[in-house]
């Protein structure tokens, strides 16, 4: 039956394609909240691909005021384990449209690669599990496992419905494994699985010295700067290249394990290319600490960024002294760092000892996400494992990730535990969210080929033994 599946999904590879074409030609961007009859449309075109590739029971849900989610299941597996299989239709912007190659919203190949907004990130994901499903459902007219498959519409302006969502459609939506496409592999070719996630907690800090700007020749020297005070506090961030001087910040940081960190230096890693995918001027070194690699650092240690910052702008710079002055911190957090108390520490940073005695204020910036990790053993990891070692004919490897998805870690609880295989989609070349984005398409066979065996895999397990 796999064999049959496997070889349909190389028949019917042009078919699949140019589903995803159709996919990406519609904009479905989320962030700028002026495409919702766009994101309806992916939503719809999402439903009618799930009802082609042989899932029932379709339907555009919405909760609260959310953007539409497209559902659909297979359940005629008795027996069998449950997989939820999570992506997103929704998309980044297109800024800095004069650095595209070729029309974001067509798909373009190129090198071996499928070029356009959402081709990597993350439409290219509903393509791989539909065309899984499909190679399945029209061969031997079955699967191996139940699926229930969830396409979200505003993964990119952060899931805000998502956990409602699940609460609403707890027993609709129950499952025994989780799969997630929207990780990255570590590189082409090399099958990923990700067993940890930053979390992230963020602060506004505004500044204030006085009601109103005052002539810098009347006062300069004599009032206190508002923006110079924010930017002697933001000061205290610099890290150099030894730990965030944050006070309390590694109190909880789980220590990386020599296994851990064998695994971390075994990876590939070319610093020149980091250093040209970046754009680092040559003149900067690399910010980590030290006895930390980019792996270790990015995945496993707290960070700080300053992520805006306002006070006058340049266009209409005029003498005068400042009165107020604002910036957001942006945190992310590692295990087992407590959310509540990165911010409890990092607020006390920043508001202590003002420079000149200045109004200093610290809230949250939006609500915090939890970092979350994984032990990636036990049935279902080896499933995954096996099933990519499969489809990319190499050893798969384990890594972490620096980036957040903050419900990886309720939905396993809601699902009492259920495992989550974070299989990778991206690599370090599609430019998700930037210019150019891009999906390899071998990368993108191995995928669906690793999927297809994951199906057969966890279809050898009982539910109860899936964990
Ligand atoms: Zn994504």
């Amino acid at each position: 039956m796999t064999q049959a599946a496997l070889d349909w999904l190389g028949k019917n590879h042009e078919e699949i394609v140019h589903g995803l074409a159709d996919l990406v030609a519609i904009q479905s961007i989320s962030t700028d909240g002026e495409h919702h009859a766009e994101i309806d449309r992916t939503a719809k075109l999402t439903c009618d691909m799930m009802r082609q590739a042989g899932l029932h029971n379709v339907d555009l849900l919405k909760v609260g005021g959310s953007l539409p989610y497209a559902y659909g299941e297979w359940l005629d597996a008795p027996g069998k384990p449950t997989v939820f299989l999570y992506a997103h239709h929704d998309v980044q912007p297109v800024n800095f449209v004069e650095q595209w190659q070729s029309d974001p919203w067509k798909l373009t190949r190129r090198d071996g690669r499928l070029f356009a907004r959402g081709a990597a990130d993350d439409k290219g994901a509903i393509s791989a599990l539909l065309g899984a499903i499909a190679a399945y459902r029209k061969t031997g007219n079955t699967l191996p496992v139940n699926v229930k498959m969830l396409v979200e519409g505003e993964e990119e302006i952060g899931s805000k419905y998502l956990l409602k969502f699940f609460e609403a459609h707890k027993e609709r939506i129950k499952s025994d494994v989780i799969v997630v496409c929207d990780t990255e592999n570590i590189e082409v070719g090399i099958p990923s699985l990700t067993y940890s996630l930053r979390g992230i907690v963020g602060v506004q800090v505004d500044v204030s010295t006085a009601k109103t700007p005052v002539h810098s020749g009347m006062a300069g020297g004599a009032l206190p700067d508002a923006a110079i005070a924010l930017n002697s506090i933001l000061g205290r961030l610099y890290w150099n290249n030894g730990a965030l001087p944050i006070p309390g910040m590694y109190d909880q940081v789980r220590t990386l394990t020599d296994k851990e960190r064998a695994a971390f230096a075994k990876l590939p890693f070319n610093a020149d290319k980091f250093r040209q995918g970046a754009g680092l001027v040559p003149t900067a070194r690399f910010a980590v600490e030290e006895g930390y690699n980019t792996y270790g650092q990015t995945w496993r240690r707290p960070a700080v960024t300053v992520i805006a910052q306002e006070a006058s702008s340049i266009k209409g710079a005029s003498n005068q002294v400042l009165p107020k002055a604002s910036a957001i911190v942006s945190c992310r957090i590692v295990p087992d760092q407590k959310p509540e108390k990165v911010l409890a520490d990092l607020t006390a940073f920043l508001s202590k000892d003002p420079p000149w005695g200045c109004e200093v204020k610290v809230t949250p910036a939006g609500p915090p996400v939890d970092w979350w990790m994984t032990d990636p053993n036990g049935p279902a990891f080896e499933a995954a494992l096996a099933a990519m070692r499969g489809g990319y004919d190499r050893d798969p490897v384990a890594i972490g990730c620096g980036g957040s998805i903050g419900f990886v870690g309720p939905l396993s609880a809601l699902f009492n535990g259920a495992p989550a295989l974070l299989m990778g989609i991206e690599d370090p070349a599609s430019n998700a969210h930037a210019p150019n984005e891009s999906l390899h398409e071998g990368d993108f066979k191995k995928l669906m080929a690793s999927l297809v065996r994951l199906f057969d895999n966890l279809g050898k397990l009982t539910p109860a033994r899936v964990k």
